[in-house]
């Protein structure tokens, strides 16, 4: 499995930062704060308190291992005992079938649980992350793209994206006071689509890559909204996580916003056939509904990124194919 079973080599030069400090990670029983809470056990963590209220993560993502304690609170109302070296506030809702269903629960994770944690960075000290979204652009006109840091989006406060967009952009806000007016040590990564293993599975969650593995696998039709032309760029769960490390233990990145994602843009309905090519499925592909305010097109400029050292080393092809190992388990194939 592409994993965490060796320290990723760019992340090599932090094993000091890392070995017997201790860690607080908001959202750590969620996909990609697991995968992060794996590696930063793997670079040697003294210990790491996860704060999640497991609304869509789940304990048994995160490896066992007497270093982890896992709280099941909400990010906004922990008030965890103990001095933390790092905090990082991952915790949220991220797909957009809870936009609609969880507005409340997502904006207040976004801004009373970033709220809560730069306190808690004040008071301990602590260096912190703060894990924003490719989605505070919006949907972004062509000329906009990739997409750059600088660019200063196109969101709709009306449409149904809003809860989530608009309350990481306050997010975003809040970090960059918390650092000019109290001194914390912050930095924000705003993270482009990601997949792999432990993504919530088909019928739970509606995610693009979730959806088509396991329809495929399932013989069921992959379900592509609108006409499929629409456009992202997949970065494998692994090289996000290294980025969003490397942005945390790099030195001089305080104060720093960057994009961590994969520039390797294509359309749906092109993931849609690799994902039928690489699962050798019958299923064919049906068209739905787009969803209101879907971005038209997503690709992340990573000049910033490769300045820190960040290079996504994994190819779409082998990502998905440790997907599909993963949902093949789950579902029994
Ligand atoms: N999408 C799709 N079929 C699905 C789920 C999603 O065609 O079953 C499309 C969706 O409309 C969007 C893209 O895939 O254009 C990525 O959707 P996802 O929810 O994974 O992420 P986001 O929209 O937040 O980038």
């Amino acid at each position: 499995m592409i994993s965490f079973e060796n320290v990723p080599k760019e992340l090599e030069p932090f094993l000091g930062e890392v070995k017997g400090r201790m860690f607080l990670v908001t959202g750590g029983a969620g996909f990609i704060g697991s995968h992060l809470v794996d590696c930063l056990l793997k670079m040697g963590a003294g210990r790491i308190v996860v704060i999640d209220n497991l609304s869509t993560g789940n304990v048994d993502n995160i490896s066992k291992d007497s270093r982890v304690e896992v709280l099941n609170e909400r990010a906004e109302n922990s008030k965890p005992e103990g001095k933390f070296d790092f905090i990082l506030h991952l915790a949220s809702m991220a797909d957009p079938t809870a936009f609609i269903e969880h507005p409340i629960e997502i904006m207040d994770a976004n801004i009373l649980g970033t709220r809560n944690m730069l306190e808690l960075a004040e008071k301990t000290g602590a260096k912190f992350l703060f894990a924003s979204t490719s989605e505070v652009y919006g949907n972004p006109p062509a000329e906009a793209l990739p997409l750059k840091e600088e660019y200063n989006g196109n969101v709709s406060v009306l449409g149904p994206r809003a809860c989530y967009d608009e309350s990481k952009r306050v997010g975003e806000v809040l970090v960059r006071a918390f650092i000019q007016n109290r001194k914390v040590d912050g930095r924000i990564v705003r993270i482009f689509n990601t997949y792999g293993p432990k993504m919530k599975r088909y019928g739970q969650y509606g995610r693009v890559v979730p959806n088509f593995v396991c329809q495929a696998l399932v013989g069921e039709p992959l379900t592509v909204y609108g006409t499929g032309k629409q456009t992202r760029s997949f970065c494998y769960v692994t090289d996000t996580v290294a980025g969003m490390l490397l942005l945390l233990f790099r030195e001089g990145t305080k104060g720093m916003i960057v994009n961590v994602g994969n520039d390797n843009e294509m359309s749906v309905l092109e993931l849609a056939n690799i994902v039928t090519e690489l699962t050798g499925t019958e299923s064919n592909i049906v068209f739905k509904e787009l969803p209101k305010d879907d971005p038209l097109r997503r690709k992340p400029d990573l000049t910033k990124a490769k300045t820190l050292g960040y290079s996504p080393k994994v190819k779409l092809e082998d990502g998905l194919r440790e997907t599909i190992k993963f949902y093949k388990g789950i579902l029994g194939k």
